[in-house]
């Protein structure tokens, strides 16, 4: 049987990045070359998504994905906190114990356009009973240079195709411009789907990092949704252009939501020994990651990838990712 045949031979391959003590890691399972070639790691995926106990749930597939260096895999790391730590009112932990996970780091170099998944894909019970599969990436762009700009609208199209929650994570500010990549982006998705009546997308949030503004609108997703909606309204007297973006955007996902992050202190901004601790992370920056962790992850709002309308498991989705990324390969 295809279980008998999976077992045998998925789990006893080894590829050759896989840690010899069995930890959970980030795993690359697609990178854009320099020539602007796409690979895919088939075989990690196999591995991961086709396990036992998971290739027949649903998933829930929850995506961060935005320019580097602007904390992705900082706050990627408070999220496997949470995860490990689920029934815990202490998800947070030990303020010394310095952060890990998703390698996060300072300084200005470059770094691999293209996706990572933790290697451990957790099982959550939804209230409803329904046990699901939560599977975390992190996706990173440069948006620097034409050619750069277009191999991170696939990087993006890919990751807002496979995810059922896409945070988008922007710095200080949603700009024109933010919006404008993210047209491109899901414009470059919907053109490889199938065309439905149903919306292509399932959910973004709009992450605003170092909002400075909390006096007009409040960190927070109350504050959020506010300042998204002044952001986003249409109205007569706009650019043309201006309006086509909301309206592409209010067209592509079924739920737009945005979070206002504050500063997280100058420690983690510019210390180069910063090891994530919680000590030294400003207080309100912590205040709201307690709410904003479990506002994404907490078992009632985990949302089970759909396509055209229909639940997806781990072996779905990864039948999708392959099929997806040979259209972009052309
Ligand atoms: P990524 O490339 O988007 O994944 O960014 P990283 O998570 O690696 O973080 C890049 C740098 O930004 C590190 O020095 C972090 O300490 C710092 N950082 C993390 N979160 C924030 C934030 O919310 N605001 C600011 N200003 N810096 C942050
Ligand atoms: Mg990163």
């Amino acid at each position: 049987s295809w279980g008998s045949f999976v077992d045998k031979h998925v789990f006893e391959w080894s590829s050759e990045d896989e840690e010899p003590d069995g930890k959970a890691r980030p795993v690359q399972v697609l990178v854009v070359k320099d020539d602007h070639t796409f690979e895919l790691d088939e075989a990690a995926l196999n591995r991961i998504l086709l396990a036992k106990d998971l290739r027949d749930r649903e998933i829930v597939a929850i995506s961060v994905a935005g320019a580097f260096r602007k904390g992705k895999s900082f706050l990627m790391d408070f999220m496997l906190r949470y995860m490990y730590n689920q029934a815990s009112e202490d998800w947070l932990g030990d303020p010394d114990v310095p952060l890990t996970g998703f390698s996060w780091r300072g300084g200005s170099e470059r770094e691999t356009t293209g996706i990572q998944i933790w290697s451990e894909v957790f099982l959550v019970d939804k209230p409803d009973g329904n046990k699901v599969a939560v599977l975390l990436m992190d996706t990173q762009g440069t948006f620097d240079s034409q050619s750069t700009l277009r191999d991170s609208a696939t990087v993006f199209a890919l990751s807002t195709m496979i995810s059922s929650m896409q945070v988008y994570n922007i710095s200080q500010n949603v700009q024109e411009d933010d919006l404008q990549h993210l047209q491109l982006f899901t414009e470059y998705g919907r053109l490889a789907m199938e065309e439905t009546f149903l919306k292509p997308f399932q959910s973004m949030i709009f992450l605003v990092r170092d909002w400075s503004f909390p006096y007009e609108f409040p960190y927070g997703q109350e504050g959020g949704m506010k300042f998204l909606e002044k952001r986003l309204k249409i109205s007569e007297n706009q650019h043309e252009e201006l309006q086509n973006v909301r309206k592409h955007i209010h067209s592509c996902f079924t739920n737009i939501s945005c979070f206002l992050m504050p500063h997280p202190g100058l420690k983690v901004a510019t210390n180069p020994h910063f090891d994530g601790r919680l000590k030294e992370i400003d207080s309100e920056f912590i205040s709201n990651l307690k709410v904003l962790v479990p506002w994404l992850l907490s078992p009632k709002n985990l949302d089970v990838k759909e396509i055209n309308g229909s639940k997806i498991t781990c072996r779905g989705l990864l039948e999708y990712f392959k099929a997806y990324i040979k259209i972009y390969q052309g």
